[in-house]
């Protein structure tokens, strides 16, 4: 299998495939995770998926921290109003403990590694990525200046929210549904 992007949807699921048994191989173009303007926290929803892939351990052991209340003070709202509109996270969800705290490049750091420390293969600093698509897809990309290609059996798009197709000639439009993970 090959993954393309690496941040947290690429490396949550190269770590569960991994775990699984495939062979994975994970392109990441960032060799370090870049801070961006991004939230700093993972709402509940996506805690309850953290524990259901058994990932919680890497967050918080990357210092990641649960919170339980947020109070939701802005400019237009009275202060003593907002303190009385704490949504309680702790029971939004049941066996959730709350909205995890940490910010996208150490998360994104913290699940390559638990990806491969569940053995997949990570390459990162990948130059162009091309996806040639169909029943025995191939990915070819650049790494220090040579050119690599992997045949595989299935090619999953996690470059969010730009597609990896860098080369002006591949048919956006085919290469996306190739690239996609179909089940
Ligand atoms: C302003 C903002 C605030 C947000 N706030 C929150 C929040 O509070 N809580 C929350 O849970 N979510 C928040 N999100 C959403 C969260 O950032 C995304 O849901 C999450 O990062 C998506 O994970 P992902 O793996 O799909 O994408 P990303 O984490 O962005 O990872 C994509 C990876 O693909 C790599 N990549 C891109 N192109 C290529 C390429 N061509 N070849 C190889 N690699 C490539 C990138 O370098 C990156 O590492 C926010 C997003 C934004 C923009």
């Amino acid at each position: 299998m090959v993954v393309v992007g690496d941040g947290i949807a690429g490396s949550s699921l190269a770590t569960v495939l991994a775990r699984d048994g495939y062979q994975v191989v994970v392109l990441e173009r960032q060799t370090t995770y870049r801070d961006k303007v991004r939230g700093e926290w993972l709402a509940c929803w996506g805690v309850a998926e953290l524990l259901r892939l058994d990932l919680e351990h890497a967050l918080l052991d990357a210092g990641g921290c649960y919170v339980t209340q947020v109070v939701p003070y802005d400019e237009v709202t009275d202060p003593t109003q907002a303190e009385a509109a704490v949504p309680p996270l702790d029971q939004m969800l049941p066996g959730v403990p709350g909205a995890l705290d940490i910010g996208h490049p150490e998360a994104s750091e913290a699940l390559t590694q638990t990806a491969a420390e569940a053995g997949a293969t990570v390459v990162r600093g990948v130059g162009d990525v091309e996806i040639e698509p169909g029943d025995a897809p191939v990915v070819r990309y650049e790494h220090d200046d040579v050119i690599h290609e992997l045949r595989c059996r299935l090619v999953v798009n996690c470059a969010a929210p730009r597609p990896p197709f860098g080369r002006p000639r591949l048919d956006n439009r085919r290469a996306r549904r190739g690239g996609r993970c179909p089940d």
